[in-house]
């Protein structure tokens, strides 16, 4: 698989002040200032946020509201981009501290693709990390930027030591996939504190806690059969260690930070190279038969990624992250952000534009929901305001995953519902207690560690 690398400058970056959850950054810059790559341009005094960076040399030309790829609009800085590489100066980090660490990634803009700024992840106020987990589930080696699986494996491992070292946690494991066997080999073909690396099945009751003792480390690759995207943290967190979050909580909350693959490649270059996250790679579907990679500066308008791939002909839609779950485009001057993995293009005879009619009561989508909710309902009570009932059958054990809408044949839109609902609930009902989980899968008692 070939990453392609976007060189071509576009007429103007736009780099959003918000790409993460938490506090939105205040620009750094004014309208005419020259910037250059790698120059932090936005930041926040807030724990809960996370600088951005100019991903080119250029000047300043606006400072204004501009197009999100979640589907809204974020005050944004406006670059044109000059023929030009001229860069800060990079500083790369050593003999850090675990707050100097996380100082380092909150300076880098590092962010899980998921939204929370990595630092918080790991240095979560008020909770104890003892375990650092990076999923590497969902994106084999070529996902994380790396050149070949070896480097991959390598540099994992030494990411993963700078995760726990930041997070004071003394355990740490990367989870693959049991079918990625192209990574399996790139791990057990080197060796953490000169021993070879055994990657091991997830199986049955064994969770990492068995194989922490077993293999007397307390750095370990495991590997288990399902992706876990970035809405299923909690299940993946249970189906790992064998530790339950409720419902409304998140991994810290048992001690676990989950961080991803980007994020720790990020990091990793961070800490060696000096530089802040600037650019990433995404891929492109609709191009041709397979997926296209391409590594992009942030802050890339859409158009130009799509003109790189030599797409030609008219869009239908243009979807960010997915056509199953992702957000529709109502413009391709929407940037690149940290936050975006794919770009999907549809052509006109493509899209499905179905109208929505009344629920049947098929039931299909309570079949396929992988967290046993029944949408339908779900969708009833989010469409008619009816939040304090959707809590109480556990919309937010909702992994989004989208299986419900697809298979609907009334064409309702479930997922949208239920996001529209999530999102009320988590506005209104910040300070309420988690509660246990209804679902059978987290609380079936099969086991832990
Ligand atoms: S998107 Fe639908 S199918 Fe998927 S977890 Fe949520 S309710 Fe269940
Ligand atoms: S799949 Fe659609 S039509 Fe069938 S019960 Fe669910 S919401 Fe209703």
């Amino acid at each position: 698989m070939e990453i392609k690398r976007l060189d071509k400058l576009p007429e103007k970056i736009i780099i959003p002040l918000r790409q993460h959850r938490g506090a939105v950054c205040e620009p750094l810059v004014k309208k005419g200032d020259r910037v250059l790559v790698g120059q932090k341009i936005g930041d926040s005094d807030a724990y809960y946020s996370s600088a951005v960076h100019s991903s080119v040399c250029g000047e300043v030309i606006a400072i204004e509201e501009s197009a999100h790829p979640d589907g809204n609009k974020a005050m944004s800085i406006i670059i044109q981009p000059e023929d030009s590489n001229e860069a800060v100066e990079f500083s790369p980090g050593k003999d850090l501290s675990s707050e100097e660490l996380a100082e380092l990634i909150k300076e880098s803009g590092i962010v899980e693709h998921y939204g929370m700024p990595t630092h918080t992840v790991l240095k979560p106020k008020g909770k104890n990390i003892d375990t650092v987990l990076i999923n590497a589930t969902s994106s084999e080696w070529i996902g994380g930027t790396f050149k070949t699986p070896k480097e991959y494996a390598s540099h994992g491992i030494n990411a993963l030591k700078l995760l726990m070292k930041t997070a004071g946690a003394k355990k740490g494991a990367i989870v693959l996939r049991t079918d990625d066997e192209e990574s399996i080999n790139a791990f057990e073909s080197i060796e953490v504190d000169n021993k070879k690396i055994k990657v091991a099945p997830l199986l049955g009751g064994r969770r990492i806690g068995y194989y922490f003792k077993e293999q007397d480390s307390g750095i370990i690759v495991v590997s288990q059969k399902h992706i876990y995207g970035k809405k299923i943290l909690n299940f993946f967190t249970y189906n790992v260690t064998g530790r339950k979050v409720k419902v409304g909580c998140d991994p810290t909350d048992v001690g676990v930070a989950v961080c991803g693959v980007k994020s720790a490649k990020a990091f990793y270059n961070a800490f060696n190279t000096g530089k802040p996250f600037y650019e990433t790679v995404i891929s492109i579907e609709g191009v041709s038969a397979d997926l296209e990679y391409m590594q992009v500066k942030i802050g890339t308008p859409f158009k130009d990624v799509i003109e790189a791939c030599g797409f030609t002909g008219d869009i239908g839609k243009l979807i960010a992250n997915g056509v199953r779950t992702g957000v529709a485009q109502y413009t391709d001057q929407v940037p690149v952000t940290k936050g975006v993995t794919r770009i999907s293009i549809q052509k006109p005879e493509e899209v499905i534009r179905d109208e929505s009619i009344e629920c049947i009561h098929c039931a299909r989508c309570v079949d396929v929901c992988p967290v046993e909710l029944i949408p339908s309902r779900l969708a009833v009570m989010a469409d008619q305001g009816r939040f304090d009932e959707c809590r109480q059958i556990y919309i937010e054990n909702c992994i989004e995953c989208g299986d419900c809408a697809a298979v609907c044949p009334s064409k309702i839109h479930i997922l949208q519902l239920i996001r529209y609902a999530k999102d009320a609930i988590e506005m209104a009902y910040e300070d309420l207690p988690a509660k246990e989980s209804s679902n059978l899968k987290l609380g079936c008692g099969c086991g832990g560690e």
